[in-house]
């Protein structure tokens, strides 16, 4: 059996707990495919390259997850070669036997419109920023926010595949919400779908 689920939304809504969470509730794989961006943008030299030559080992690295990684990132994820490069690896994983969750920013709209359950997970910059500072435990909330702006506009802002809502996912608004509450509700949907 395939079964996809597709998550979306901007930087620290919540969607890696959520995807975790519903990946371990229901025995599916997950796929972070920020990862995929983030080892593109810290390899250096020709984004296009590291793409295509994009090996799992890349993914494995321990700085993948700072703030510069992320920054780097959303700069690659502008170009669109870069992306079509990262399209067929992430549309297999989709597809594999035994269900898989991928969570991103174009996963419902380009990579797996087809996917059997979308959501959107979103919650105010504000918010967003104030879980990013509290997680790093050192700098400045405001720089936190800035930065969090910053990455939004890029990603929104851009031609390719930029970030979106697919027209039938399912909103999930995590400001004023617990992330059990939120993982409750994603697998509430997830599980109505399955039919269980
Ligand atoms: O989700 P994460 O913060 O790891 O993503 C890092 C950056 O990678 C995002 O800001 C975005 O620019 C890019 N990205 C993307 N499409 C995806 C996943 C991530 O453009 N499916």
């Amino acid at each position: 059996m395939s079964f996809t689920i597709a998550i979306d939304g901007p930087a620290a809504a919540g969607k890696g707990t959520i995807s975790r969470a519903l990946a371990q509730e229901f025995g599916f794989a997950h796929l972070d495919t920020g990862l995929l961006y983030r080892a593109v943008g810290v390899k250096g030299g020709d984004p296009l390259k590291a793409a295509k030559t994009l090996a799992p080992e890349d993914l494995n690295r321990a700085d993948l997850r700072s703030m510069e990684a992320g920054e780097a990132a959303s700069r690659v994820a502008a170009i669109p070669e870069v992306r079509a490069a990262l399209i067929a690896f992430q549309r297999d994983f989709a597809r594999r036997e035994g269900g898989a969750v991928l969570d991103g920013r174009d996963i419902g709209t380009v990579i797996c419109p087809e996917a059997e359950v979308k959501l959107f997970v979103t919650a105010s910059p504000e918010m967003r920023a104030r879980r990013r500072w509290k997680e790093v435990g050192q700098g400045c909330y405001e720089d936190v926010l800035a930065q969090v702006r910053a990455r939004d506009a890029r990603d929104t802002e851009r031609a390719d595949a930029p970030l979106r809502p697919a027209a039938d996912a399912v909103m999930l608004d995590t400001t004023e919400m617990s992330i059990d509450a939120a993982v409750a509700k994603a697998s509430e949907i997830v599980s109505a779908r399955l039919g269980r």
